[in-house]
């Protein structure tokens, strides 16, 4: 079969925050870049973020890029890799001067400087005061962030194909990543995309959960690429449950609230969180709101007629302040609960969130996968950035904030990294087309129009079976079953079809090749929380309930083949500092 090849110096896939600014970087150094996204660019996930992103800057109370390392290192539970994550704090300021340069529209202070609000697990002085250090454009920082991406992508000539998707990486024999294989949507027409340099940047995968903040479109495309190309996936049993979800629907709630003023009540009308958290209260970090919601409602003091879920009050800041600070979060409210937060208290319920694990990666957002035991190399021409890798900067628990930094600083790296790799690899590798009709393959499986089990029920069983199995709160029974469950569900993904074959859109192929994901990574997820026998950040394990530095501090990594796990050690010598030890983590 003869398909149509076009061929780049690099291929980005993703066109949230992370793919744009990697992408902006090699546009403003004459490579000649494609970026692929499913959606339209202005669309991806990134759009949503609403809190804002973290830097020192030091416009409302004291601060420093050190503290801020410490606080992410703290808030990690000491899983992050410390070199990674004192280059993301060092870079924070200029990157987000860069931003404001770019066009930003942040919300000011009176002076004229850009407005910071307190998050959680933000600190002064290595653990002291509550600091303010997240950069915000009213709750919509996300959207301001994106649109002015892609419009400075427009100005450098970045090639964009818009609603393609991207099947599967192409490679040599000798492991060499050569492009990809992509479909345009509209027409069901596939293309090989071929290039020097690959940049995964498909976003986090929380559809594997029934009830998330995320979009539809993230299903951990990229992650799945990657485990089929034999890359294994890092720390994926680490999962950010976000504390505040609208409850029973999941959509988020930004913590900018709470870093406004706003605090959780239960039934009795008590702020429960001075119990769980005596200093920074409802300002802890999210794993710990999260467990004390659950706690909560577990023990009968939640709200409502089924006592399900707590309440976020916020009526007491006044209408300005919600008006102008969270002026997004109240139409939410109102669209979907009928609730106006001016005048009540919105029902929340910890909904999932964020993807800490990811595609393995170093600094400059290289790929690296273990050689023998213990040491690793980076595949060459092969990159992945944002919440698609993990570098490891939120190790077992993100701090609100860190991710739109983490996208933006590891964005530019990566770009700064494959201008330099392009300058040694001049030339496109000979094409490999058993790699192409392998791809091919994975999407010609889904035009057999014989009888088979639909690929929506397929997906909704597998959303239900990770919430029971895989939430807040595990144990070695649950999370055995729900292995046994997750592979049965797999199972049934050799009779699914797409059903109604005289009305198919290729919509519909999409879904099925995204539930091909979801299902290897929910494996990889439930299978590295089976065997990390402890307590650490957002993975919370009743029957191991302390945290175990001697045999755990080390990130797992899951293969797809065989479902073999291996793990390798944390770095924690950072670049110039010295290292932030181990300590309990009290909040
Ligand atoms: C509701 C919400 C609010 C948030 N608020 C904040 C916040 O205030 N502060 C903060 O720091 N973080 C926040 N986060 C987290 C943060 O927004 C994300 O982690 C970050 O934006 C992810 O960026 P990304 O570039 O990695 O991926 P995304 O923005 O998710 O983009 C992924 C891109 O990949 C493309 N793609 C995926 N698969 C394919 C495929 N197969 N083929 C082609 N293209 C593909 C998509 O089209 C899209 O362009 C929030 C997240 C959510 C869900």
């Amino acid at each position: 079969m003869i398909l149509p090849v076009r061929k780049f110096d690099s291929l980005v896939i993703g066109a949230g925050g992370g793919g744009l600014r990697a992408a902006l970087q090699l546009a403003h150094a004459d490579a000649n870049v494609a970026v692929v996204s499913k959606v339209f660019p202005t669309r991806s996930h990134t759009v949503a973020a609403q809190g804002g992103v973290n830097a020192a800057l030091a416009n409302v109370l004291p601060d420093n890029w050190h503290w801020h390392m410490y606080d992410t290192i703290k808030g990690s539970d000491y899983l992050a890799d410390q070199d990674a994550v004192e280059y993301m704090c060092r870079a924070a300021s200029h990157l987000v001067y860069e931003l404001e340069h770019a066009g930003v529209p942040f919300s000011r202070l009176d002076n004229g400087k850009i407005y910071q609000r307190a998050f959680g697990g933000q600190s002064q002085d290595f653990g002291g005061a509550q600091a303010a250090r997240t950069c915000a454009a009213a709750d919509r920082t996300g959207h301001a962030i994106l649109h002015s991406l892609y419009q400075q992508n427009i100005a450098a000539k970045t090639h964009f194909f818009d609603e393609y998707y991207a099947i599967d990486l192409i490679n040599d024999d000798e492991g060499n990543i050569l492009g990809a294989l992509v479909l345009e949507i509209e027409t069901g027409e596939p293309l090989v995309i071929e290039a020097k340099t690959t940049l995964l940047a498909t976003g986090g995968v929380g559809r594997i959960f029934r009830t998330n903040t995320n979009a539809q479109i993230n299903t951990g495309d990229g992650m799945g690429m990657a485990l089929r190309a034999g890359i294994p996936l890092q720390d994926m049993e680490f999962f950010q449950f976000h504390p505040t979800g609208i409850a029973g629907k999941g959509m988020l709630i930004t913590e900018g609230v709470r870093g406004e003023g706003g605090y959780l009540v239960n039934n009795d009308g008590e702020r429960f969180m001075e119990r769980y958290a005596p200093n920074a209260r409802d300002l802890a970090s999210r794993d710990v709101v999260s467990r004390a919601i659950y706690m909560e409602v577990k023990e009968g003091r939640g709200c409502g007629p089924n006592k399900d879920y707590v309440l976020l009050k916020l009526d007491h800041l006044g209408a300005d302040v919600i008006k102008q600070r969270l002026p997004g979060i109240r139409d939410t409210s109102i669209t979907f609960m009928n609730v106006d937060p001016i005048e009540e208290s919105i029902p929340i319920y910890p909904t999932a969130h964020y993807t800490m694990g990811g595609i393995p990666t170093n600094r400059f957002g290289q790929v690296v996968v273990p050689v023998k035991h213990s040491a690793e190399e980076a595949i060459p021409g092969l990159y992945a950035v944002g919440e698609c890798a993990c570098v490891s900067v939120h190790g077992a628990n993100r701090l609100g904030g860190n991710s739109l930094l983490d996208i933006i600083v590891f964005g530019r790296s990566a770009g700064n990294h494959i201008v330099e790799f392009l300058k040694s690899n001049r030339h496109h590798r000979p094409m490999n087309w058993d790699s192409v009709e392998q791809a091919m393959q994975r999407l010609r499986r889904w035009d057999d129009t014989s009888d088979g089990e639909s690929v929506t029920q397929i997906r909704i069983d597998l959303q239900k079976e990770m919430e029971s199995h895989c939430g807040v709160f595990r144990t070695e029974e649950i999370l055995k079953d729900g292995i046994e469950k997750i592979r049965a569900i797999k199972a049934r993904m050799v009779n699914a079809r797409l059903t109604d074959h005289s009305n198919v859109f290729n919509t519909a192929r999409i879904e099925a090749l995204e539930l091909e994901n979801l299902v290897e990574i929910a494996l990889a997820t439930i299978h590295s929380a089976y065997a990390r026998q402890e307590s650490r950040g957002a993975h919370s394990r009743v029957d191991f309930p302390v945290r175990d530095d001697k045999n755990w501090m080390k990130h797992s990594l899951f293969f797809m083949q065989d479902e073999q796990l291996d793990y390798k050690p944390v770095r924690t010598k950072p670049l110039t500092v010295d290292t932030f030890p181990p300590k309990e983590r009290v909040y």
